[in-house]
């Protein structure tokens, strides 16, 4: 059966201003939520980013809100200022004529800005749970003829530790008011959070629009003793070589150190941070797209702001904290019906948690060495074998067949493959990994352990590569 918004109760115009944006039929959290929500019950939704959760509540909200009166009536709170931005933007999207106005409120900037914002009216507020408490106190913002409520990744607030500046905001709100949580899980204590807020609730809870876990392979790697993450990473990049991975790191500091070494490294990578500007975001994130950047390095926080889903890898550079925080990563692997690989890098102390991640995601995890010198070079040429395969389907070959008829009555047919094999080698891997074909001695100093006898680990890095291809 497919769903159309007119079924669920949006008007004429709303709808066909969602058709010139390319909404043609609405996604499951916004089919189930949109009526509830239209009929004025609470809801609890349990959605994750990706599901359209942003227009499920959005749009309902702004059928409701009255825009020739010019007091805030909707607030969404949200855990970061990038959700914040990336929800305003989303919502002044969905409005016709450029009406309601929605305003995005967060630390970091100036507040003196926000207040003359305010006074100069706004239907609707999206803020974090910081600044708009601040700018409650200061009197600057009223919620006396506040009707709807909503807590946009609930979990995450309660994570950061907002949830008493989130208590304080409910509380200050009028009782009698819509409200909406959206979260991704549904701990205890956004349960007992929604009992004391949300009167009757809905509660609406669709699945993910991540693959099915056996599209994402999940390895890893145990960092050996003595070593630094950071040496460890590199013959696991070379091995896999990704087209597009996010690396993830617990802090930003960590961000901003792993991506100068991998820069100094010869790396194609950036890293992305809140305090990037939203040209710079867009820059990053184009070059991300198109392959000109491969790697990106960004915390938990951060990676919520880069929409790129098509990712081959996904990188745990430090072990998240929670489950969720790991089934949510390595979700952003394996998309649309691609394989994906998650790679996680674990301390020997780190160990233990490959096991609860097994029970958790019910799928295997393999460990594996660090790879050598020797098997990246191995792979190199396979996946060069692989390549030739291609290339000798290829229509454009032809073009090639006089050169190799002149050379052919020089040399051996062998002696002039085996030469353009090592151009096309050449051209792929850098310099410093072409140890078998290298004189230098110091290259034979660069940190890969000898090889030692790995159960089955080879027949699973090629496992992991055919994957990609
Ligand atoms: P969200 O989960 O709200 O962050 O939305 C994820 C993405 O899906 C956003 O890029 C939306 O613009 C898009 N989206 C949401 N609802 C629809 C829809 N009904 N049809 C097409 N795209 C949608």
């Amino acid at each position: 059966m497919t769903l159309s918004f007119t079924s669920l109760g949006l008007s004429e115009a709303r709808i066909s201003h969602l058709e010139s944006m390319g909404y043609t039929e609405p996604t499951a959290i916004q089919a189930e939520a949109i009526p509830h929500l239209l009929s004025g019950r609470d809801l609890i939704g349990q959605a994750q980013t990706g599901t359209g959760k942003t227009a499920a509540f959005a749009l309902p909200m702004m059928e409701q809100v009255d825009s020739s009166n010019p007091t805030v009536q909707a607030l969404i709170l949200t855990p970061t200022r990038e959700l914040a931005i990336q929800v305003c933007q989303a919502m002044r999207g969905f409005r016709i004529s450029g009406r309601p106005k929605v305003l995005a409120l967060y630390g970091g900037q100036s507040i003196e800005r926000q207040q003359e914002q305010l006074n100069r009216g706004t239907q609707i507020v999206v803020g974090t749970p910081g600044r708009v408490l601040d700018l409650l106190n200061r009197g600057s913002l009223s919620l006396k003829s506040l009707g709807w409520l909503v807590l946009d990744e609930a979990d995450e607030m309660l994570n950061m530790g907002f949830i008493q500046d989130v208590e304080k905001i409910l509380s200050k709100a009028p009782a009698d008011r819509q409200t909406a949580f959206f979260s991704a899980t549904m701990a205890p204590q956004i349960r007992e959070l929604a009992t004391k807020y949300l009167q009757s609730p809905v509660t609406v809870t669709v699945q993910s629009p991540k693959a099915s876990p056996k599209q994402i392979q999940q390895v890893s790697y145990i960092v050996p003793r003595g070593w630094t993450k950071v040496r460890a990473l590199q013959p696991i990049l070379e091995l896999e070589d990704p087209e597009t991975a996010i690396i993830f790191v617990r802090t930003r500091r960590t961000a901003g150190d792993l991506t100068r070494q991998l820069q100094a490294a010869g790396y194609s990578v950036d890293e992305y941070h809140g305090d990037l500007s939203q040209s710079q975001r867009e820059r990053l994130m184009m070059r991300f797209r198109q392959q000109q950047v491969k790697l990106v390095v960004a915390t938990d926080i951060a990676a919520r702001g880069l929409h790129v889903d098509d990712l081959t890898h996904v990188i745990n550079f430090d072990m998240p904290d929670a489950m969720e925080s790991y089934v949510h990563r390595i979700g952003r692997t394996g998309r649309a019906g691609k394989n994906g690989v998650a790679i996680s890098l674990v301390t020997p102390l780190e160990k233990y948690k490959l096991r609860q991640i097994e029970r958790h995601t019910k799928q295997p995890m393999t460990l594996m060495k660090i790879p050598t010198r020797a098997e990246i070079a191995a792979r190199n040429l396979e996946r060069l074998r692989s390549q030739v395969r291609d290339a000798i389907t290829s229509e454009r070959l032809a073009s090639f067949l006089p050169i190799v008829s002149q050379l052919s009555e020089e040399y051996d047919l062998r002696t002039v493959a085996a030469a353009a094999l090592q151009m096309a080698y050449d051209q792929t891997v850098p310099a410093w990994q072409r140890e078998h074909h290298s004189s230098d001695p110091e290259l034979s100093e660069r940190g890969v352990p000898l090889p030692k006898k790995r159960k089955g680990s080879t027949s699973e890095s090629r496992e992991v590569s055919k994957a990609k291809e």
